[in-house]
């Protein structure tokens, strides 16, 4: 059996991370692939294990070296996944799990049609800028654009191959386990 490629995405503050943890735990040869960004690290957040923190100038060098299967920017920031991490997990014969945003989703389709693309949506549009707020991570500012992005998120979500509404953690995270299960 060959490996897969699992991408998720989702607007901010969907759960995806909570999501995404509870389906790797205990989930055999899959490894998440640690993305890098331009933004600051927030309390808590490990370089190398949440991210890769880099500068907007590495961030300008990788680009120009080609090196990531796909980037954007999101919310003010650059965020990318690097080519070699994902082949050498591939090639290992593990499943990877990609948490990126839609537009590198839709990258990573054109370049690799086989991936499995999976958008996490909140129940209500009402019901994500509660979690957002509770969350108390981001200035009102940062807020505003993550919920206008949020929007714009979801109205791309029919182009993905499932959709898991996230409207109770144990019953959404049982729903991804099948989909990782199934392939
Ligand atoms: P956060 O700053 O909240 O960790 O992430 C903001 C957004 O960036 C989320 O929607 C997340 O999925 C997305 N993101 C994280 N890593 C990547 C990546 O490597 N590529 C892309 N395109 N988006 C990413």
């Amino acid at each position: 059996m060959s490996s897969n490629l699992f991408v998720l995405s989702g607007p901010s503050g969907v759960g995806k991370g909570t999501l995404r943890e509870k389906a790797l735990d205990g989930v055999k040869n899959l490894v998440y692939s640690i993305s890098c960004t331009t933004r600051q690290p927030r309390d808590g957040e490990v370089d190398g294990v949440h991210y890769r923190f880099i500068t907007h100038e590495k961030f300008q060098e990788d680009i120009k070296k080609d090196l990531f299967l796909e980037y954007a920017y999101v919310h003010s920031d650059f965020y990318g996944t690097l080519k070699a991490d994902v082949i050498r997990e591939l090639n290992a014969g593990n499943d990877v799990l990609l948490e990126i945003d839609v537009q590198g989703a839709l990258q990573v389709r054109d370049k690799m049609p086989e991936a499995i693309l999976i958008f996490i949506a909140p129940p209500s549009v009402e019901e994500l800028e509660k979690r957002l707020r509770n969350r108390h991570t981001e200035s009102e500012k940062a807020l505003k654009i993550r919920l206008s992005n949020a929007l714009k998120e979801l109205e791309l979500k029919d182009k993905y191959d499932y959709i898991i509404i996230n409207d109770d953690l144990e019953r959404a995270s049982m729903e991804l386990r099948k989909i990782i299960h199934e392939h």
